[in-house]
């Protein structure tokens, strides 16, 4: 027979059902991860992603109106074509873990925030800023992986232009009790492997030249990527729903 494993003689930790080392605990669910991507190709993503572009067409993204998505796809990624306006994923999702990879320009044009400019827009509405931040200076709460106006990056983690970049990103959405603030957004964001964020709390939407607040909205959203004028390319976006599978 086999030895039983934990135990059930031990201390119940507080706010949970469980003892200490409990044997009984749920185990976590099997996920089979995926492969790093190289410069060369995108690795595959975990099994169990939600993918949102796989590098084949844009049928799971449109304009921000409704419109039919204008970017070009090809050779596994899609890229900005400049005045058909955002994009956004038709899945809408909450907090997750959130895969993107970007790659700026490899011919160099404009500065500050004309160069390589797109950005990744949580929940249709909350910046994480892409810019070609290599060699390009601008200000520091829009350089790459900003989250735009609010919070500068802690490293500058940009590859050269024309390479690509790999962001990971862990979203937490804010919470809303009717038309108040019951609970602010928290955003992880990994560029390159470099820790850019730590669970940073944000102070409201992205904008422009002012200081931000909240606006009330639902607990799902889509993913916008901008058309920012700029030729910027995007492959291999997926993400996981963050999911407690053992909350007691
Ligand atoms: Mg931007």
């Amino acid at each position: 027979m086999a030895q039983p494993i934990g135990y059930d003689d031990t201390p119940i930790l507080p706010g949970t059902n469980w003892h200490v080392h409990d044997g009984n605990r749920p185990q976590p669910p099997l996920v089979t991860p995926g492969e790093f991507s190289t410069q060369q190709a995108p690795g595959a993503p975990p099994a169990d992603a939600v993918i949102l572009f796989d590098g084949t067409d844009l049928s799971g993204w449109e304009r921000r109106d409704g419109g039919e998505a204008g970017w070009k796809v090809e050779d596994g990624y899609m890229e900005v074509v400049p005045g058909t306006g955002y994009i956004r994923s038709k899945q809408q999702f909450g907090d997750c873990h959130l895969h993107v990879e970007f790659r700026c320009p490899d011919e160099i044009k404009g500065e500050s925030q004309g160069r390589g400019n797109s950005g990744v827009f949580l929940m249709g509405q909350y910046e994480i800023q892409v810019l070609d931040g290599h060699d390009n200076p601008t200000y520091a709460d829009g350089t790459t992986g900003a989250i735009y106006g609010q919070y500068p990056p802690l490293a500058n983690a940009c590859r050269k232009p024309g390479e690509w970049n790999v962001y990971d990103i862990i979203w937490e959405a804010p919470r809303f009790e009717g038309d108040d603030l019951a609970r602010p957004a928290y955003v992880t964001v990994i560029l390159n492997g470099i820790v850019l964020h730590h669970h940073r709390e944000l102070r409201g939407v992205t904008s422009h030249k002012v200081v931000t607040e909240y606006e009330p909205h639902g607990s799902v959203g889509p993913l916008d990527l901008q058309d920012h004028g700029d030729l910027v390319r995007f492959r291999n976006i997926w993400y996981r729903p963050l999911v407690g599978y053992d909350e007691t």
